[in-house]
């Protein structure tokens, strides 16, 4: 184990630099193959992270080697100090990001401005309005799509997130992409993934094969490949003269982790090396006992395992056992 330089890297010689960070598990959406139906349960707030807690903890990953922090949640801008949060982050040496599901985006935009947050990631399972009520179980279709173009307007680069599940929203591929034609939004069909709570199903599931097969049948040969960023989680497409982009992120079918450079902490203070770990590492209660956390983070991810926690196969990909194990995706952030 290597603990001399200021890099985190694990036995596979992967390099971490891209720290997301989970700020809380509350979210005003109920999506489907996020949020158990039930909702989760609520802890109390002293088991969480506070402003500076995040701060102190950035800080020592930044001092690792993290170059870049997504902000991610449950939905991170309902945090009631995510604001300052923000604006503390921005005074690192980083590259800032967020993903929200874009209902409060219109009250964050001026902090993303001065903060240089550029990067926003958007879910939106649905341009259907009905659907979109359906898949999040709450009615907020125009107040999202109102402040995707809001981003626009104001020159983010924005992404939209859509995990594609049969039956539900495999039939708007060619609407997701048509969205994308005189606007320039990076549209990612996300395949459906397991965790606690969400009866994943991979029937239910539309792999990167079947997604490329209708998008074929629909565009052919107006599908240009444009090249994938390094430690891309997405295969990234453009249809001829669209000002968009589409991709597909394949963890089920395709998984990426040759290249993975990603770790989580989650908002109650925990390091998480890889989406699918159920191994987690308690950093928060480390810090409260005024200890010095490097070495716990550098063991975490040195011990992380080649592919998807350890899930290499299919089969125990799809052992419903082994993602019982860990937590439902609201209290990850993806
Ligand atoms: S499954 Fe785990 S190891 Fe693979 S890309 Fe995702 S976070 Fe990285």
């Amino acid at each position: 184990m290597t603990s001399a330089t200021n890099i985190l890297i694990d036995k596979f010689g992967r390099v971490h630099n891209y720290l997301r960070i989970s700020l809380t598990e509350r979210c005003n959406l109920r999506c489907n193959y996020c949020m158990p139906e039930e909702g989760i349960v609520l802890r109390p707030r002293a088991e969480f992270m506070t402003r500076s807690e995040v701060i102190q903890i950035a800080k020592i990953f930044v001092a690792l080697g993290v170059k870049k922090i997504r902000l991610t949640g449950g939905e991170p801008l309902v945090r009631k100090d995510a604001k300052e949060i923000i604006e503390d982050l921005s005074q690192l040496p980083v590259e800032l990001a967020i993903t929200t599901n874009g209902i409060l985006v219109d009250t964050f935009i001026e902090t993303f401005m001065a903060c240089g947050v550029k990067s926003i990631n958007v879910s939106l399972d649905s341009l259907k309005e009905e659907r979109f009520n359906t898949i999040t179980r709450r009615n907020y279709f125009s107040k999202v799509i109102s402040n995707i173009r809001l981003l626009m307007q104001n020159n983010f680069h924005v992404k939209l997130n859509a995990v594609i599940i049969k039956g539900m929203n495999d039939d708007e591929l060619v609407d997701f992409i048509e969205f994308s034609k005189d606007q320039p939004v990076h549209y990612r069909f996300i395949e459906f993934m397991p965790f606690n709570g969400n009866k994943w199903d991979w029937s239910k599931g539309c792999s990167y094969d079947e997604v490329m097969a209708d998008i074929h049948a629909h565009y052919g040969n107006n599908i240009m490949k444009i090249e994938d960023a390094k430690n891309d989680t997405a295969k990234n497409y453009r249809i001829k003269n669209y000002k968009g982009t589409f991709a597909i992120i394949s963890s089920v079918t395709n998984p990426f982790c040759d290249t993975c450079n990603r770790l989580r902490l989650t908002a109650d203070g925990k390091i998480k090396n890889c989406l699918f770990s159920n191994s987690e590492t308690d950093l928060l209660t480390a810090l409260r006992n005024r200890m010095d956390i490097t070495q716990l983070i550098r063991n975490n991810v040195w011990d992380k395992k080649a592919s998807r926690g350890g899930m290499t196969t299919f089969e125990d990909y799809s052992n419903p056992t082994l993602h019982e194990q860990n937590r439902a995706m609201v209290a990850i952030g993806g």
